[in-house]
């Protein structure tokens, strides 16, 4: 079981991505990402997926040189075609051209098509946050169904996330990103490698029972998430195919079955536009203090705002070292030689 240390572990995923030809710079970003996912606490959807993407180029379902094109551009709209790049190139270039059209006209709306999976969404809303504006992100992914409507016993709808990153005076003030279940399906495939049991209240196995044994979700037939938030967390799911799937082109979810196409909505809102930009952090961190001045109920661990946890968590493992289980570990190994360990996950 390594624990390895961040610059150690960017520079094994960098390699690896280039190797197979990947432009360096690209494949420096993918692997910064990945790793500041695990470095965030977030271990589903950092090196854990090295297999998957290896995989998906193998298929030529991901293409390391894409042809990326913007669509139907605007002074404040853009629908960006990914051409079937890696999910963290297409996302930054929107991301940036949202930005760009953002400083310009104050709002901006960018969506992408044909783009694989994008991995966490805080880090774009973060780069929007980082220039004193509000970034907002919505993906789906139409292909790739794993949760449940609220009241079905089976897949319909894929994990949808949702995020919003809120400028602060160095940095962002907030990042809320979570998926629209209960937990993205990332985390179970963590417990899957790490031979752990779920949670109850997060999976139905494949006759529709609750089940905590991750490997149920991934054998036929198949389980499936539940929503968060019971009725809640399913139509904000339902809004996150319109606005993400329908919108950018991708499509929403349906019978169709095929490898992760994110579908991708991102809104920039320049906080200039509406109030100073210290008026607006003075006000966004009374707001904090207030909410943290509620007393804490029995055994709280604190009050924490959208993105603190994530913060601390980078904290401890850029200073001590990221925790791989043995089969990513293993994986990633047979990545690096140019070969691959078969993967129950879709990719
Ligand atoms: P999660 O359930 O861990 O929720 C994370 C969010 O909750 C963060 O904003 C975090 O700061 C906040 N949070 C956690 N504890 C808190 C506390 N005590 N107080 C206040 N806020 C708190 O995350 P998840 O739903 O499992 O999603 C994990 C990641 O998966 C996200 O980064 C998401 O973007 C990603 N994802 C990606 C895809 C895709 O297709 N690309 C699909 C689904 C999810």
């Amino acid at each position: 079981m390594p624990i390895v240390k961040a610059e150690d572990l960017e520079e094994l995923t960098g390699r690896i991505f280039a190797a197979r030809g990947v432009p360096r710079e690209d494949a420096a970003w993918i692997a910064t990402l990945l790793v500041r996912a695990n470095l965030r606490g977030h271990d589903s959807h950092g090196v854990i997926r090295i297999a998957q993407y290896v995989t998906s180029m193998e298929k030529g379902t991901t293409k390391p040189t894409p042809t990326i094109r913007v669509l139907n551009e605007t002074p404040t709209t853009a629908v960006i075609d990914g051409d079937q790049g890696f999910g963290q190139v297409v996302a930054r270039r929107g991301m940036e051209l949202a930005i760009e059209k953002a400083r310009a006209q104050g709002l901006a709306a960018v969506a992408l098509a044909n783009t694989n999976h994008v991995g966490r969404l805080a880090d774009y809303v973060e780069l929007a946050a980082r220039q004193g504006m509000i970034g907002l992100m919505w993906v789906n992914a139409p292909l790739a169904l794993g949760v449940a409507p609220w009241g079905g016993a089976a897949r319909r709808l894929a994990t949808n996330p949702h995020a919003v990153g809120v400028p602060g005076r160095s940095g962002a003030a907030m990042l809320l990103d979570f998926a629209t279940s209960v937990v993205a399906e990332g985390k179970l495939r963590v417990k899957f490698n790490r031979k752990e049991q779920a949670p109850p209240g997060w999976m139905l196995d494949g006759e529709g029972h609750p089940s905590t044994d991750p490997p149920k979700y991934y054998a036929e037939p198949r389980g499936s998430l539940l929503p968060m938030g019971e009725h809640k967390g399913y139509g904000l799911a339902l809004a996150v195919e319109v606005l993400a799937g329908i919108l950018s082109g991708t499509g929403a979810a349906s019978a169709k079955v095929g490898p992760v196409r994110n579908g991708t909505l991102m809104v920039v809102i320049d906080v200039r536009r509406f109030l100073p930009l210290e008026a607006f952090s003075r006000q966004v961190e009374d707001l904090f203090t207030w909410v943290k001045s509620a007393p804490l109920v029995e055994n709280s661990k604190g009050i924490l705002i959208p993105g603190e946890p994530e913060a601390r968590t980078e904290a401890d493992r850029r200073a001590n070292g990221v925790y791989i289980e043995d089969e990513t570990w293993a994986q990633i190994q047979a990545a690096e030689k140019g070969s691959t360990r078969p993967s129950p996950f879709q990719g």
